[in-house]
């Protein structure tokens, strides 16, 4: 296993996020989070990348503890986010964001660059110069993608990167995602969307109140169909 969780607890102050989670993460594997709002998906995103610190419980990412590791370690160890909210660095242009982070620490012999980020999302390239608060929601999304993609991560995560985007750019980052998929990117995805994530996923956890209810693959995920729509609230 590429990523190991295993048993954490998250607080925030005295109010406890998380319960013993637990999740594994293959190379080359894509699995989901799944849950309601609230139940504990981004707050497990953030302990993985030392954002926030579980109080107990381990954090394994390939031969490293990396629970206690700061967070532009957890980076470096080549994990790379797209975090709720998209946050890409407003103030710099398009181009300086794809290319603060950017390395090849593992010796990609096929590495992102620029230009491949740019045949991913040829929108992106009318705007190079532009300061990216200046960008659309659509488009901040993908350079948020696009930065992540720069670290050539070894897993990528992905917090609701689909969410509040209009039906043709959620389409194009799904096609992305799809992409990344067949060239054997290892993903964390967190989404609304199940239709879509059952098309790139390969496994999937159900989170309710800090901790995992329900785990299996997409096709067990459609054998549970009514059970997983209870847990989901949809
Ligand atoms: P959403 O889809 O709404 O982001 P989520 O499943 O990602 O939901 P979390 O954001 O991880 O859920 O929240 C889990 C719990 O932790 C919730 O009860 C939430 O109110 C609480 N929580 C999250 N962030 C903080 C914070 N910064 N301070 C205090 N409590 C927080």
């Amino acid at each position: 296993m590429m990523l190991r969780v295993e048993e954490i607890e998250t607080f925030y102050g005295a109010s406890q996020a998380l319960f013993g989670m637990s999740l594994k993460i293959g190379s080359n594997e894509v699995v989901t989070l799944m849950g309601r709002n609230g139940m504990g998906k981004t707050t497990t995103v953030n302990s993985i990348m030392g954002i926030v610190r579980p109080s107990s419980g381990r954090v394994v990412f390939e031969a490293d503890d990396i629970t206690h590791a700061p967070a532009y370690r957890i980076a470096r160890y080549g994990i790379g986010l797209v975090p709720e909210g998209r946050q890409v660095f407003p103030n710099l242009s398009v181009r300086e964001n794809l290319i603060a982070t950017a390395a090849n620490r593992f010796n990609s012999r096929d590495p992102w660059t620029v230009e491949s980020v740019l045949a991913m999302f040829p929108e992106l390239e009318a705007r190079m110069t532009s300061m990216a608060n200046l960008l659309s929601g659509g488009e901040q999304q993908m350079l948020a993608i696009g930065r992540a993609l720069m670290t050539n991560p070894k897993l990528l995560i992905l917090d609701e990167a689909t969410e509040g985007l209009a039906p043709l750019i959620r389409h194009e980052i799904w096609n992305c995602l799809e992409r990344l998929k067949k060239a054997g990117q290892a993903i964390l995805v967190i989404d609304k969307n199940i239709d879509d994530l059952k098309r790139i996923a390969d496994r999937h956890y159900v989170v309710e109140k800090g901790q995992v209810v329900w785990t299996g693959t997409t096709a067990e995920l459609d054998e549970n169909a009514d059970l997983i729509q209870e847990k989901l609230g949809v």
